[in-house]
């Protein structure tokens, strides 16, 4: 494995706050600054949006927010954000869609991502390591 950081600008003016439409937006952009492939995985980073962060699951987008810019969502720990998010680049799913497999505190869940927790129970540390190893 190799861990390369590249660091560069993404023009997202215009888009809103909306997570789902900075992050496809973000997906169509990325390609011009890099080569996207294996595990190679691209976060974006916004002051505002419509939550903490979006994903493609078992994808290489994710774009994370500073924080919600609605009242309603809790401000998650800007660590804790980008991990889930991570986890969701490497298949893991949030718990509400895991079929009842996730059934521990684990980041995925939003209540214990809110809380701070920055662990993932069994069974979603081994999708995300299936994935990470898998070329
Ligand atoms: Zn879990």
């Amino acid at each position: 494995m190799y861990i390369l950081e590249h660091y560069n600008k993404w023009d997202a003016s215009g888009i809103g706050t909306n997570l789902s439409q900075l992050l496809d937006d973000l997906a169509n952009e990325a390609p011009s600054y890099i080569d996207i492939e294996y595990n190679d995985i691209v976060i974006g980073w916004v002051r505002w949006g419509s939550n903490n962060g979006m994903a493609y699951l078992d994808g290489h987008y994710a774009v994370c927010a500073e924080a919600p810019d609605v009242w309603y969502w809790p401000n998650w720990q800007d660590d804790i954000a980008v991990q889930h998010e991570m986890s969701h680049l490497f298949g893991a799913q949030d718990t509400v869609e895991s079929c009842g497999n996730c059934n521990d505190e684990c980041i995925m869940d939003y209540w214990y991502a809110w809380q701070g927790y920055a662990h993932w129970e069994w069974y979603h540390r081994s999708i995300i390591d299936d994935n990470i190893w898998r070329q």
